[in-house]
Formats: C-alpha cells, structure tokens, sequence
C-alpha cells in the first residue's frame, strides 16, 4: 500500500497571543518545498477555551499542532504524553494517531540536532556541560544533555531552589551549583548553554567572561532576538565554537512536520535566512 497522501492536512500553532509566532512561515516553507497542498495557520486560543479546542482539533480541522506559551503544560495533561515529554514536564506538539491526540517535546531533540550541525563533535568526550538557567527550557536542555551521554551537567541558576529542583529531577548527572560559582566552573567546562532570558531584547544582559572556557568549548544561546546575543558575541571574539537559538527553534519544528505531513524535512540555509529576514523585520 502506498504512503497516504498528506495533501489536504492542516496543522496549527496554538497560542495566547499566536501571531508573534514564526512557526507558520518555517512550516509553509516546507509545505511548499515538498509540494504538499496543505495548510499551517495560527490560532490564538485563550487559556479556557484551550481543553475544548484540542479535544476537538479534527473538527477543527486539524491533524496535529505546535503549543507555545501558555498552554505547554496543559497540552501534556490533555494528551498521550511519549516518554520526553513527560520527563521534561511540557508538550509542544501534538498529533493524531487512529483518533488518540499524542504529545511529545521537540526542544530536546532540536538542541541537540542543532549542536550537531553548528559544531560537530561537541560531545566526543565531552565531560562537563554547565547549563545556565533553570526554567522550561532548561529542563529540555538537560534532558537532551542526559540522552546524548553527557555525563555532568551543572546547572546554575539565580534562583537556587529552582535549580536544586531541576538538578535533582536528573541526579546523578545534574548537579546545581550556585550563580556565583559560574566563574570557577568555566575551566571544565566544554560546553556552555544559555537558556535564560538574559541578553533577549529588552532584558538585561548576560554578564559572564569567557576567558576561562577552554579553547574547544561551545557556547550555544536559546535566545534568538537578537540572532547573536552578547553571549555569542563573546564567544566569536574569542574563537569559540557557537549555536544560536535561532538553529534550535528550526531543528525543533523538523519532528512536527514529519508527523503531520509524513516528510522528514531539511534545516536549509534558504529556510534560516528566511526566518531571520522576519525577526530582523521587526
Ligand atoms: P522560563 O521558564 O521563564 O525561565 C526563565 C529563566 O531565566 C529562569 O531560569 C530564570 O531564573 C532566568 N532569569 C530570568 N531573568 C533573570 C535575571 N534577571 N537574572 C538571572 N536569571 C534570570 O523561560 P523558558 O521557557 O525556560 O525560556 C527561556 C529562554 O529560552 C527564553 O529566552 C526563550 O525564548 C528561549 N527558548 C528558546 C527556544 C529555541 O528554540 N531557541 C526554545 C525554548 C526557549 P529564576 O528561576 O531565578 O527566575
């Protein structure tokens, strides 16, 4: 039998607001590279209207969708969660399978697709990663860190409770340490993670020297506005390998996609530079 057609399909964002979201134009780019006749819309859906909406997301028309703030924890509980999800606590995309709406986490699998194709090897013998942050995106971050094989994974962050928790979430290989420690910690560390919203347009910025880190580190940021943070400008002055966020928002809608459409589509140049054409538009 051959593959059903996909043509037809429509996916959607989920979010209160949706429109600031740049998934519609990652996912109509690859509807139209592949020649399917499908559709990927937005829809702003507000907090008590969200239950009914995914409950109904075929009569809505839709086989599957991406979750975005606030509704990512919400969709876990309403959903099949896989395996990731669950750990990492939050859905961010959601299929039909024979009628059961099912959920999974992409963020893990998009940071670390993106690692591997901004700095390849990143993680041959990789011993210590320090992950900054402690928030949503953080524990997808630790998860995929933990999935790859890394064995030490510190996490500092202002709040320490916040990151005891996350660290404890994943002991043995996650271990908290306090902000403060960050700068004694840089000298083991291979590879640094941003996941805070420090140095985002609008916050303040992220002040950490990276003369300690040494030469073969990678630094990556999840914060894509600005595209090169103050973070990753500092790592180019000082000949570090880096991965922005904006690579780990494209690798992380690729799964979505092949779900809904059943085509495994590319993180193409063509494809980034459009999606940085829309954030500097703004
Ligand atoms: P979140 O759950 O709200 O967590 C925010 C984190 O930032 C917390 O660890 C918080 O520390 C820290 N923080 C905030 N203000 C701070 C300050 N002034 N000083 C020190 N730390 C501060 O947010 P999230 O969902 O994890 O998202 C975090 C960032 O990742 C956002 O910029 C988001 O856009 C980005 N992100 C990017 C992608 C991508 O695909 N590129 C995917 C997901 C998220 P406390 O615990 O002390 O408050």
């Amino acid at each position: 039998m051959s593959a059903p057609d996909p043509g037809g399909r429509a996916a959607c964002v989920i979010g209160w607001p949706a429109a600031h979201s740049r998934s519609p134009l990652i996912h109509r780019y690859w509807l139209k590279m592949h020649g399917i006749v499908g559709d990927y819309r937005a829809e702003a859906v507000p907090p008590e209207r969200f239950a009914d909406f995914v409950q109904n997301l075929a009569a809505h028309g839709y086989v599957g969708a991406n979750i975005t703030l606030p509704h990512k924890a919400a969709a876990l509980a309403l959903s099949q969660p896989d395996a990731r999800a669950q750990a990492i606590g939050a859905a961010n995309t959601l299929w039909l399978d024979d009628g059961i709406l099912r959920s999974t986490n992409t963020d893990a699998e998009g940071f670390i697709a993106n690692l591997d194709a901004a700095a390849p090897g990143w993680d041959a013998g990789i011993k210590t990663a320090l992950v900054l942050g402690a928030g949503g995106a953080a524990r997808a971050v630790v998860f995929g860190l933990i999935e790859r094989g890394v064995p030490r994974i510190l996490i500092a962050n202002r709040t320490l409770a916040r990151g005891e928790a996350l660290a404890a979430a994943f002991s043995p290989a996650a271990q908290a340490i306090t902000w403060e420690a960050v700068g004694e910690h840089l000298g083991a560390t291979r590879l640094l993670v941003n996941t805070t919203t420090l140095g985002m347009a609008g916050q303040p910025p992220l002040a950490i020297a990276l003369d300690r880190l040494p030469d073969d580190a990678v630094v990556t940021d999840l914060v894509y506005v600005p595209l090169e943070t103050g973070l990753l400008a500092a790592a180019r002055e000082r000949g570090l390998r880096r991965a922005d966020g904006l690579g780990m928002l494209l690798h992380q809608a690729v799964r979505g996609f092949s779900l809904w459409f059943g085509v495994e589509p590319q993180v193409t140049a063509e494809l980034r530079a459009l999606v940085e054409a829309d954030l500097t538009k703004h």
